[in-house]
């Protein structure tokens, strides 16, 4: 989605216009929005992503250690 360009301010200072509604400060890296009320929207997606990839991880381990690492030791 392409949104009219706009002088966004990063939390470091630096200005740069952008278009889109979250843009990667060129000084600090930092996420910076097009509008300010995305900041808690994105950070809680955020915070779901985290959740969402810890349970595939732990998932993953566990399989991984019922399937594949238990046999090898048994033998
Ligand atoms: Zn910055």
């Amino acid at each position: 989605m392409t949104l009219k360009p706009k002088q966004v301010t990063c939390q470091c200072g630096h200005t740069f216009t952008s278009s889109r509604d979250r843009s990667w400060c060129e000084r600090c890296a930092s996420a910076v929005y097009y509008r300010d009320k995305d900041k808690s929207k994105f950070k809680h997606y955020n915070m779901y992503v985290v959740g969402v990839f810890l349970a595939v991880i732990t998932f993953l381990t566990y399989v991984f250690l019922e399937l594949i690492a238990t046999p090898l030791l048994s033998i």
